[in-house]
């Protein structure tokens, strides 16, 4: 339809023309009748008004206007180099990870270090494990930090995996606690048979070596810890040469975990009074109108609420595509760097956008549909 063909336009080179496309379609997707695969019109309401009228109004501008520039701030999404800290700014940021699964900072040292940047809201999204949240949230009430109760998922069917993130989910809920240690016993599984893996190609790291990496706080060990086993035995000279030539798919340590189909993982995470979202959508292996109508499935079918469209490594062109999505089905936009700390050392905490951390719209709009969809369980109400 007309606004597909703007998206392909859009791809084109001056680099004002896809922010303005946008704008033109998110006017025209406004006078339209876009929002059908989830008529909820709140949702679609509260998409439009805080993420889509953020599109408009300060994240996707002119680069002038954003203040940044190719060599100290945004960089084609790819950051290279570990940044200072001071200076990001008012924002937010929502995905992070702690010792509790593969970052390396404490729960509370990272609560400490997203309030020093000075992010207004921060949360902590370890993989298959709420273990981090009772200590993130304890530090953020000292320090006056907004703390949102997180996860992230894998998650795989037919169609292809995934990373799922859940949100604002209420922290007892049995079914979720039940779930997941399930999921960490399947991957502590997977784990003990890449240490055999280990073993029989002569590498000279043991699983005692990986548990070292991971500490004593973690409640999941990943394949991040490997790549660190393997970096300081010299088997390898980086984290990203451990997953290149061991651990990716289909290369001699990687194994694959068993994991959650989308649709029991939102169910999972709605049961629990949370919301869903689709990780870094740029990460997914699919081309983007395979992806388009992976996602418009998503909602329509499984309840998807939502997609990552800020994200520290996408492109300026991926983040616009994304949050043209949205805003086309109707969904949440969130924004997070992914911060893992020294597992992932490009990739500063609070960094997601032009250099900048999320716009506080998007945890508005993430709040106003959790107390849609669950007015006990409003966060307001929970704290
Ligand atoms: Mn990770
Ligand atoms: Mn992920
Ligand atoms: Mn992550």
């Amino acid at each position: 339809m007309v606004i597909d063909t703007l998206m392909v336009i859009g791809r084109g080179n001056p680099p004002w023309l896809p922010s303005f496309l946008s704008v033109v379609a998110l006017c025209l997707s406004s006078i339209c009748d876009c929002p059908q695969s989830r008529s909820d019109f709140h949702s679609w309401q509260t998409g439009m008004s805080s993420a889509g009228a953020f599109a408009f109004s300060s994240a996707l501008p002119t680069p002038s206007l954003l203040d940044f520039t190719p060599l100290s701030g945004y960089n084609g999404g790819m950051n290279t180099s570990p940044r200072t800290e001071p200076g990001i700014g008012k924002g937010i940021d929502l995905h992070a990870h702690t010792t509790a699964s593969d970052g390396s900072l404490s729960p509370a040292e990272l609560v400490e270090k997203a309030h020093r940047l000075g992010l207004a809201a921060l949360a902590v999204t370890d993989h298959d494990t709420l273990g981090g949240l009772a200590e993130a949230q304890s530090a953020a009430g000292r320090v006056g930090l907004d703390l949102v109760p997180g996860v992230e998922l894998s998650v795989e069917d037919e169609r292809g995996r995934f990373h799922l993130l859940g949100y604002g989910f209420d922290l007892e809920n049995e079914a979720l606690g039940r779930t997941l240690a399930d999921l960490r016993r399947s991957r502590a599984a997977r784990n003990a048979r890449m240490g055999d893996r280990m073993a029989a190609l002569g590498l000279p790291v043991t699983m005692d070596d990986v548990r070292a990496e991971a500490g004593e706080d973690a409640e999941v060990i990943a394949r991040p810890h490997f790549a660190r086993a393997l970096m300081k035995h010299g088997v390898v000279a980086s984290v990203a040469e451990a997953f290149d030539r061991y651990l990716s798919t289909g290369k001699p340590l990687y194994l694959p975990k068993e994991v959650l189909t989308p649709r029991d993982a939102i169910a999972l995470l709605h049961g629990a009074g949370g919301v869903a979202v689709m990780a870094h959508p740029g990460l997914v292996l699919l081309d983007a109108p395979a992806l388009a109508d992976r996602v418009a499935s998503l909602a329509q079918d499984a309840g998807l609420d939502g997609i990552e469209a800020y994200y520290s490594q996408h492109t300026l062109e991926d983040t616009d595509r994304f949050l043209f999505l949205a805003a086309r089905l109707g969904l949440l936009v969130t924004g997070g760097s992914d911060f893992h700390g020294l597992a992932k050392p490009h990739v500063p905490l609070g960094v997601v956008f032009g250099g900048k951390p999320a716009p506080p719209a998007l945890l508005d709009s993430l709040r106003a549909r959790l107390a849609s969809q669950n007015p006990i369980l409003t966060p307001a109400n929970r704290r």
